[in-house]
């Protein structure tokens, strides 16, 4: 098949953030939190927190590094690898949070060939990286990237199954499927997306 640049999304596509928020969350206030079905968890968790969640984190560097993987993520990318693909990771971070990007990305050491901190607030993923796909769990990021041509896989997570989603955005749901859309033939694949748009398959 064709070698691709693959950018990679980090947090919910391979490391698990919410897994980690949520039991942090949970054992230091001894609650158990619903489902995180929305993108902004800031109305779930400032009541248990009693101010921002985000601030609560910054204040707790060792969190965020302490995740675990997402299930699949790190074979499936040493496969990619092997089979020659080029492999970015493309994470969107605040300052405050890549010392613990670096140190989850030392620990685990997720087999890419290049890793970019995206400024949260400041830039976009498609401006940045000219990889030929997108993964990623946030449909923005999924959606600007296709409208720039490029096709983007979007990985399923609670807050973002039920959203339709436009041409040229194919859903995942975990790193199975992603392998069998990568290991199809590269031409065949944008059909596919459309495809699935149209509820064929
Ligand atoms: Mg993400």
């Amino acid at each position: 098949m064709d070698k691709l640049w693959i950018a990679v999304d980090l947090d919910d596509v391979i490391l698990d953030f919410a897994g980690q928020l949520r039991h942090a969350i949970e054992v230091e206030y001894d609650v158990t939190l619903p489902e995180f079905n929305k993108w902004e968890i800031s109305e779930l968790m400032n009541p248990v927190i009693g101010r921002s969640w985000w601030d609560w984190l910054r204040a707790r560097p060792g969190i965020w590094a302490a995740a675990k993987p997402v299930r699949g993520a790190l074979g499936s990318l040493g496969r990619l690898r092997l089979e020659g693909h080029y492999l970015e990771i493309l994470t969107s971070k605040p300052d405050w949070a890549e010392l613990s990007t670096w140190q989850w990305i030392g620990k685990w050491h997720p087999p890419v060939q290049r890793v970019t901190i995206v400024n949260l607030k400041q830039e976009r993923k498609v401006d940045v990286s000219d990889a030929d796909l997108l993964i990623d769990d946030k449909p923005q990021n999924c959606i600007e990237w296709a409208e720039d041509g490029r096709p983007a896989l979007c990985f399923t997570q609670p807050y973002n199954r039920d959203l339709k989603l436009p041409v040229g955005v194919m859903r995942v749901d975990n790193w199975k499927a992603i392998m069998s859309v990568l290991e199809g033939p590269y031409l065949e694949w944008p059909e596919r997306v459309r495809a699935q748009e149209a509820g064929m398959v």
